[in-house]
């Protein structure tokens, strides 16, 4: 019997992938160093058979992988765009475009040795600033190639590039994910990223901090939706394609913050904080493609999915 990869498995998003993939009875093998996961989100499977753990940097190179392998999730990056976290993409320039070029480069080469197919999760993030909205994947994006946020952005482009380029040339399976804001349990508390940051401040009473004016928008996805989009992008025949993810409901970050603030019952006051440099105005998937080529259709709107997140950040 077959493994699946998942590289950035005990990071966020990719926690709850290994779950979701051990609870259908897959055998699963995370990598990932830590740099922004945690132990603590994947340590309670340790007893599981089907799964195993190796704490290993891919830009280094891969462990060992004697098993057959059906199918590489490459999920590992640092993903948070907020100068402000220690767990940030800007915290971390080298180690993200790295694991995006190189980190890519060798799981390209373990599904080509394989025969495996392999997913490589990209980001919203490569239509930069977007000029149109709901972003298409067919939109080739505007991206400053070299402002703060140009280490994750043209990271994952180049990323893209080297999966499209090993489908062509290598005839390598490959799809690639543009994953929109996700939220939901076992976000890193520290992470800086908006819901994050809001859940704690309204729980601490500390001040919700807004940058800019708050009329900026995204459209947030639960984590238990994205996974199962992921997982169809993998099971599915999507080879050579492009692949936008996420929950088209649009928000704006002043929406987002009095969501919060009334769901936690907060006192906090919500100030305004400068704008950071190079944040995208408007942000909105256009998932047709999702929805035609693997039946994708998010179920939790915010609400929901925000309660959801305010009991585990209660929890903690
Ligand atoms: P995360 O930081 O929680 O998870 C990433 C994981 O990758 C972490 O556990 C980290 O330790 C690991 N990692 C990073 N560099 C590594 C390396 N060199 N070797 C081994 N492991 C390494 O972030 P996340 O939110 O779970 O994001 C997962 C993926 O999805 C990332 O590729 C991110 O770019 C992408 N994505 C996420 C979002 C989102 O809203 N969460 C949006 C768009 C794209
Ligand atoms: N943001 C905010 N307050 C915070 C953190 C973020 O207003 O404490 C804003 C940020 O400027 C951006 C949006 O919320 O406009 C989403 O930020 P996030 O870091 O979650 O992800 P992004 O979509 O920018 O990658």
């Amino acid at each position: 019997m077959g493994v699946y990869v998942v590289a950035g498995g005990a990071g966020f998003i990719g926690c709850h992938l290994v779950e979701r993939l051990l609870d259908r009875g897959d055998q699963v093998v995370a990598i990932d160093n830590l740099i922004t996961g945690a132990e603590d989100n994947i340590s309670h499977l340790y007893g599981n058979p089907n799964f195993t753990f190796i704490n290993q940097d891919i830009i280094k190179g891969l462990p060992r992988i004697d098993a057959e392998v059906l199918g590489i999730f490459h999920l590992a990056s640092p993903a948070s765009p907020n100068a402000k976290s220690p767990k940030s993409y800007i915290a971390f320039p080298l180690e993200t475009m790295l694991v995006n070029s190189l980190g890519t480069l060798h799981l390209l080469d373990l599904a080509l040795h394989k025969g495996a197919k392999f997913l490589f999760a990209s980001t919203s993030e490569v239509y930069g600033d977007p000029d149109v909205s709901p972003q298409k994947e067919t939109y080739f994006g505007n991206v400053n190639p070299v402002g703060v946020r140009s280490v994750y952005d043209e990271g994952k482009r180049f990323g893209e590039a080297l999966t499209a380029s090993y489908v062509r040339e290598s005839n390598v399976n490959a799809v690639i994910i543009r994953i929109f804001n996700t939220y939901g349990d076992r976000m890193q508390v520290d992470d800086g990223r908006v819901v994050s940051n809001f859940i704690n401040q309204a729980l601490m009473g500390d001040d919700m901090t807004i940058y800019g004016k708050g009329d900026q928008t995204r459209s947030f996805c639960f984590v238990d939706d994205l996974v199962t989009g992921l997982v169809s992008a993998m099971d599915r025949d999507t080879r050579g394609e492009v692949i936008n993810l996420g929950n088209p409901k649009e928000f704006s970050i002043k929406e987002l913050a009095e969501k919060v603030k009334h769901e936690t019952g907060s006192k906090s006051k919500i100030i305004h904080e400068e704008l950071p440099e190079d944040d995208p105005k408007q942000r909105k998937p256009d998932i047709t493609k999702a929805k035609k080529l693997l039946g994708f259709d998010p179920k939790i709107d915010l609400d929901e999915g925000l309660k959801k997140t305010i009991e585990y950040f209660k929890s903690l």
